[in-house]
Order: C-alpha cells, then sequence, then structure tokens
C-alpha cells in the first residue's frame, strides 16, 4: 500500500481519550475534551492521507482504563477488520503499552496494521506532538506493516515492548529488549522483523481474567502481602530485582508465600524491574530458590507485557503446567525463546 494511490485507503480511528485530545479546564488540569472528533477533524492533513471514519470508545484519561476497556476495543476492531485497510488508536501515553500489549495477544495472524499514538502535549496546544503523531500513525496504518505497533516520536515499536520511558520527552516511547519495528525519519523504514501485509486471516483470541495482582519487591516488603495477593488474585506478578531476585532471608523470605500461593494454584511469575535485560533465575540462589517452589520466568517481558499476558493465559486455562508453558513461549514477538 503506497500513500499516492488514486483510491484512498480507509482507516478507522477509533479514539479513547488521553492527552492527545484533551483541554485545560478551570483549575489548569487537563482532562478529556467533549468532542474529540472535532480536535482531529482539524487537521487536514489525516484526510489528503487516508478515507478517516471515526469511532469513539471512551473519552477518558487512560488512567482510568480497565482490561476490559482492552477487549472492548479489539472486538470493535474485528468487527470491521475486512472493512478498513488500517486501524489507529489514539491513547492516553500513561496506560497506552497495556493496551497495546492487550490488542497484540487478543489480535493475531493480522494482514494489516493496528496503530497505537498518543501525545505529550494537548493538540490545541503550541508545540503539541500531537498533530506528527497522529499523522504518523495514519502513514504507519496505510503502509505495508502487519502488527499491532506504537507510533511514537521517531519510533514504530512493537505492541508487546512498548514501554513509556518519560514522563517529559517527546521520545515518550521505547521499544525494549528488542529493535523497534521501524522508524519514521524522511521517510518510513522497517526493521527486517517486522510482519508485512499478507494473506492471513485474522484471529479474535478475546481472553482475559483480569483478576492478576503486579507488585515490585523492595527492600522490607513483608510476606504477608504476596500471602494476601494469592488469597485474593487468579495470577501475581511479582518484579524482582535484576535477574529476578527475591528476598529469602529470615523474616523477610517471599520463598513460603510463593510456594503456598502455587500450591494454591494461583501462578507466580518473576520479572526484572530492570527497565533493560532479561531473568536469569538459576543465577543467584535468591532467584533460584523462587524457581525450585514453581515461580514462572518472565524471561525479557516487559513488566506491563507480562501482566497482560498472565491475564490473557488465565483466561485461557487454570492448569499451573499450561500456564508455566504458555508464558515461557513467545505469541506475538513479546520474549525470546530460551532454546
Ligand atoms: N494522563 C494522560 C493519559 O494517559 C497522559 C497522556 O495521555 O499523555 O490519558
Amino acid at each position: 500500500m503506497t500513500e499516492s494511490k488514486d483510491t484512498k485507503p480507509k482507516i478507522l480511528l477509533l479514539t479513547t481519550g488521553g492527552t492527545i485530545t484533551m483541554l485545560k479546564s478551570s483549575n489548569g488540569a487537563l482532562q478529556p475534551c467533549e468532542d474529540a472528533n472535532k480536535l482531529i477533524k482539524a487537521i487536514p492533513e489525516l484526510s489528503s492521507l487516508a478515507e478517516i471514519e471515526i469511532l469513539p470508545i471512551v473519552n477518558i484519561d487512560s488512567s482510568n482504563f480497565t482490561p476490559s476497556t482492552w477487549l472492548t476495543i479489539s472486538k470493535a476492531i474485528f468487527q470491521r477488520i475486512k472493512d478498513f485497510d488500517g486501524f489507529v488508536v489514539a491513547h492516553g501515553t500513561d496506560t497506552l503499552c497495556y493496551t497495546a500489549a492487550a490488542l497484540s495477544f487478543m489480535l493475531q495472524e493480522l494482514n494489516k496494521p493496528i496503530v497505537i499514538t498518543g501525545a505529550q502535549v494537548p493538540l490545541e496546544e503550541i508545540g503539541s506532538d500531537g498533530r506528527s503523531n497522529l499523522i504518523n500513525a495514519v502513514r504507519v496504518a496505510i503502509s505495508d506493516l502487519a502488527e499491532v505497533a506504537v507510533v511514537f516520536g521517531s519510533q514504530i515499536i512493537r505492541g508487546t515492548r512498548a514501554k513509556k520511558m518519560s514522563a517529559f520527552d517527546m521520545q515518550a516511547f521505547v521499544s525494549v529488549n528488542d529493535n523497534p519495528l521501524g522508524k519514521i525519519g524522511l521517510s518510513i523504514k522497517y526493521d527486517d522483523s517486522a510482519h508485512l501485509r499478507s494473506k492471513k486471516k485474522p484471529l479474535l483470541r478475546p481472553f482475559l481474567n483480569s483478576n492478576v495482582a503486579m507488585i515490585p519487591v523492595y527492600p522490607g516488603i513483608k510476606p504477608e502481602i504476596i500471602e494476601y495477593l494469592a488469597q485474593t488474585h487468579s495470577g501475581i506478578i511479582i518484579e524482582g530485582y535484576g535477574a529476578g531476585n527475591l528476598p529469602t532471608d529470615e523474616n523477610i523470605n517471599l520463598i513460603p508465600a510463593i510456594k503456598s500461593a502455587i500450591e494454591r494454584k494461583v501462578p507466580v511469575v518473576v520479572c526484572t524491574q530492570c527497565i533493560l535485560g532479561s531473568t536469569e533465575m538459576e543465577l543467584y540462589q535468591v532467584g533460584r530458590a523462587a524457581l525450585d517452589v514453581g515461580a514462572i520466568p518472565a524471561m525479557d517481558m516487559t513488566p506491563e507485557t507480562a501482566m497482560v499476558k498472565l491475564m490473557w493465559v488465565l483466561g485461557q486455562t487454570d492448569d499451573i503446567e499450561s500456564i508455566d508453558s504458555m508464558m515461557q513461549k513467545c505469541f506475538v514477538g513479546e520474549l525470546h525463546e530460551v532454546k
């Protein structure tokens, strides 16, 4: 697909709120504006690139997103997948990477792009990045890509690898533990690993058990917190130190709580709280001890992606062995499998 075709490609733009369409309220705080469509229609470049149809989904700060909205977006796209050449989701940046991961797991075997974007500065304000991000998102949505991708600044990032790195910089998102899918400069260039348009048949895989808790370890964490989470949740993500290390000394030992969680059939997945790198839980006794009682290493998945994936996996099975093997299997580029 090229930008200079006679008949314009058809793009569905799903709006969900976020800074991109926010306005300042009387107390100076940003909040969703009443008519997000009006702001977006103020970018004439969009309609010269494509025939754009707007579908409002919600109009909220993405801090108020709940997992059920991921399902709503996935289903809305899947119902219309044959009717459009590509999809753009305008989203708040705060939880954008959770939604990007969720759409990646729920909409597989894609034959066209689903692009998620947002802005650090509202479209209405001077210096907004919303205009260029939206235009670039549409350019990617009419391009040859066929994946869920985050388009932000100059980066095109696989949906399962994106992370909000900066609350200040215009390049707010980075690709973690993998190359970006592509770059936007003088033109758009894709990495060799990017999946391109094909004759695949898209699949909706709308599985979700959102009863998952996520907690970082920190010096002084009380094991009772893990015990409580095991009693109240279907799965737990623990953000360990470094290679997936956890406190194991007397009084602060998390291992008995992890063991009893797994005995109650509550999977415990351990990821790293470092931005980059992978779990390597065999490396230190403080990681191995958790592996020995059945903790599942998240390897090089981001905590956000590991959390969304555990919800998606738990939506399909409660068998601990199946959960373990699914969490360590790569479905949509979310991890490098250990062979
Ligand atoms: N709080 C906003 C949101 O996530 C931040 C943003 O969009 O940049 O909706």
